[in-house]
């Protein structure tokens, strides 16, 4: 057989997705492995929302929808952002997608020529270089602070003619920190000095403790050049649903489109339904999830204080990003091996001599893998 598509042979498999199919492997083999590898919350969906999603199901909501999405849900979700992040928004610059990996995706195919460059702020999370090179595009690594985690003004160095665009990721996975207004406008300036558009992955904005979390199309003149991307998986604790939306400038929006009614059609149809419940329901759940995650939060870092193990600002998502001596991925496998607890390994997100691990587990979990982390380290 010839060989197959050169550009995928470049692109490494996605280490989250792997780490945890191994771990559950090792699950399944009857090993007590402690999956704390990938980022999921560990709560059920909200009754409210698998009911709405039920009841479209039951009403028979079956079949093809609009190809951007059910109305309702475009409407709720641009009634969302202009109230709660804070720019103009209709519903016709809105596209409901397969999660928010598959927005980003579709933006990437939408904006970038071969040969087009794409700025990642390192560490970064595991998709976006893949989503860049399989779209054509070329990735360009360009580091945080490496202490606040936040845009320095060395980032102008990473911009030149070939640069089309920015991805930006606050709060970031895989390091919980959380960018400040100083380098959202630091990005908006550069973006609008240099004719680039902003690619805002915003699925953490809901988990965000002690600091605000600003979105890049709220700063003047950015609307116009920001795709914000968001989703249900994390704020509603809906991974399997598989939705997720982008909100971009029509003309950005349309070429997004053809890529979605070429590939997916659109996400399934009744699990919108359970969108709409979400965004217009009562946000309790959010709030009631959040203090959970901060609670946890709280007794990871004391627990990680207490081995002597440092991490980055953790002021948002579900991550603790360790730092550790030596190298990660050796270290990450031998935690797995020896003590039975699944982390990434930094190197995953452009960033050796770290170790992200999710507190997206019950505090019972969590106590038992750090009792088995501090005996390794
Ligand atoms: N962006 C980031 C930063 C994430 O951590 C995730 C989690 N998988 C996604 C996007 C994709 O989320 P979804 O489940 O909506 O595809
Ligand atoms: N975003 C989660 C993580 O980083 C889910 C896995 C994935 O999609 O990469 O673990």
């Amino acid at each position: 057989m010839r060989s197959l598509s050169s550009k995928l042979a470049a692109i490494a498999p996605s280490a989250t997705i792997e780490i945890t199919d191994k771990a559950r492997r090792m699950q399944a083999a009857g090993i007590d492995v402690i999956s704390l590898s990938i980022g999921e919350p560990d709560f059920p969906t909200p009754a409210h929302i698998t009911d709405a999603c039920i009841g479209a199901l039951n009403r028979g909501e079956t079949h093809y929808a609009p190809g951007r999405g059910i109305p309702a849900l475009l409407s709720a979700i641009a009634d969302k952002i202009e109230t709660e992040n804070g720019f103009p928004c209709t519903s016709d610059q809105v596209i409901v997608t397969c999660g928010a990996k598959d927005a980003i995706y579709e933006a990437c195919e939408a904006v970038l020529n071969p040969g087009d460059e794409a700025i990642i702020l390192d560490p970064s999370w595991v998709s976006y270089e893949p989503c860049i090179q399989i779209a054509g595009g070329t990735p360009v690594h360009h580091p945080l602070h490496k202490k606040t985690f936040q845009v320095e003004d060395s980032l102008l160095e990473a911009v030149n003619d070939k640069t089309r665009m920015i991805i930006v990721n606050s709060p970031s996975n895989p390091s919980g920190s959380v960018l400040n207004r100083e380098s959202l406008r630091l990005i908006s300036d550069i973006c609008q000095d240099h004719d680039l558009i902003a690619l805002s992955d915003e699925i953490y904005e809901k988990l965000v403790y002690g600091q605000i979390h600003f979105s890049p199309a709220m700063f003047p003149g950015m609307a116009d050049r920001t795709i914000t991307i968001n989703g249900f998986s994390k704020a509603y604790a809906m991974t399997g649903w598989r939705l997720g939306y982008a909100v971009a400038p029509k003309e950005i929006l349309g070429y997004m489109n053809k890529v979605q009614q070429h590939t997916i059609s659109h996400p399934t149809t009744f699990a919108m339904y359970g969108g709409v419940a979400a965004l217009k329901g009562s946000q309790q759940c959010i709030g009631e999830m959040r203090c959970e995650f901060e609670r946890r939060r709280e007794f990871v870092l004391n627990r990680l204080m207490d081995m002597g193990l440092g991490y980055a600002p953790a002021d948002g998502a579900f991550y603790a990003y360790i730092k550790i001596e030596g190298d990660d991925a050796i270290i990450a496998n031998r935690w797995l091996e020896e003590a039975h607890v699944a982390v990434t390994p930094g190197v995953a997100f452009n960033t050796p001599g770290w170790l992200r691990l999710s507190y997206a587990a019950s505090m019972d979990t969590l106590a038992k893998a750090m009792d088995r982390i501090s005996q390794i380290v």
